[in-house]
């Protein structure tokens, strides 16, 4: 079997959030030992609640936040690194195969420059072409790829509607031919019509490129359309991965169910049966014994409160880290 493309062992990410003079600092693990791997040409999924630290995964596993403890291997049959220890030349190649598409097409696109310029920045700033004529020969490549009009390259991006914009966005991130991709809420701001054009559009490139994604949504509809893997996070933690289909038809953790039963239901008869997911997500800096979920979940029990469940891995690629799983099957069927 290929190596994933990217492979997170027991990854923690702490900041450091007070400071004080007698010691007493303040500190917050956005990632708490979280392990999975991503495996090579797939769309991988990570959904869970704001301030779950899906953000926060993408950027450690981009080098953008700090690898406080565990490893993240990168592989994509042409190089490996160790991004726990990655510096130099490395970073500089690491750059260029793994880029980021942002959430909000609006922000991310500097007003004073023209299409052509923010799609060519990257490869100027990596010093990835010799000319201008290879820069615009790249640029116009890309840009015909993520289905722009050519023409529109020498107009500024206010000109443009939301789903043009993110596709200037991701011919940006494209553009200097990187393996894998970050997309973060990508389609979250846009509206439902257009979410499905871009959606299709990564869909496309993820083919013709051969591109592997880690898609973060907190849309589980979007995520059920366009993923072939899911992983689920609660404060920090992994909870709960498996194949869509298997995700979808039979969810293992509370956490899971709780966010599928939130999707409102087409089917009439269903509508008032949609279970609110009670109560706060508790702060990280100050989180509870035992499972995290415990506070918010209807089936907990006395080892839930005082015992970290571990992520299971039960031998049929759905894995999750919940003390009661095999029994709610039978006593609460999804
Ligand atoms: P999500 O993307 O799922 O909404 P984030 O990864 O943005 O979650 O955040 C996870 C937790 O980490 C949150 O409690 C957030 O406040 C905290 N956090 C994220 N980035 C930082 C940072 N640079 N410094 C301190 N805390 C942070
Ligand atoms: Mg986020």
């Amino acid at each position: 079997m290929k190596k994933p493309v990217v492979s997170v062992k027991n990854l923690t990410v702490t900041y450091q959030i007070g400071h004080s003079l007698l010691g007493a600092n303040t500190y917050l693990n956005a990632i708490n030992d979280v392990s999975l791997d991503i495996e090579r040409g797939s769309f991988f999924g990570l959904v869970g609640e704001s301030g779950s630290g899906k953000t926060t995964l993408g950027r450690a596993i981009l080098k953008a936040a700090p690898i406080s403890a565990g490893h993240v291997a990168y592989c994509d049959g042409e190089v490996e690194y160790d991004l726990a220890n990655i510096s130099g030349t490395q970073l500089k190649d690491y750059r260029k195969r793994a880029q980021l598409i942002f959430q909000d097409p609006y922000a991310a696109l500097s007003p004073r420059m023209t299409v052509r310029d923010i799609i060519a920045e990257p490869l100027e700033v990596m010093g990835l072409t010799k000319s201008r004529e290879e820069t615009d020969a790249r640029v116009r490549e890309i840009a015909a790829k993520c289905r722009l009009n050519l023409e529109h390259l020498r107009r500024f991006p206010h000109a443009f509607s939301g789903g043009q914009r993110q596709r200037i966005s991701i011919a940006r991130a494209l553009v200097s031919g990187p393996k894998f991709i970050v997309a973060d809420e990508s389609v979250a701001a846009l509206d439902v019509s257009i979410q499905a054009d871009v959606l299709n559009l990564l869909k496309q490139l993820q083919d013709d490129l051969g591109l592997t994604f880690l898609f973060i949504s907190h849309d589980l509809s979007v995520v059920a359309h366009i993923c072939d893997h899911v992983a689920v996070m609660y404060l920090g933690r992994l909870v709960e991965t498996a194949p869509t289909r298997q995700l979808f038809a039979a969810p293992r953790h509370p956490y899971t169910r709780a966010l599928f039963s939130a999707i409102p239901s087409l089917d009439p008869d269903d509508r008032g049966k949609a279970q609110k997911l009670e109560g706060e997500i508790p702060s990280p800096t100050n989180p509870p014994p035992g499972c995290k979920f415990n506070t918010r979940c209807p089936h907990a029990t006395d080892i839930c409160r005082s015992e970290e469940p571990k992520l299971e891995h039960p031998g049929d690629g759905h894995e999750v880290a919940c003390h009661r799983w095999r029994e709610l099957l039978e006593l609460v069927p999804a």
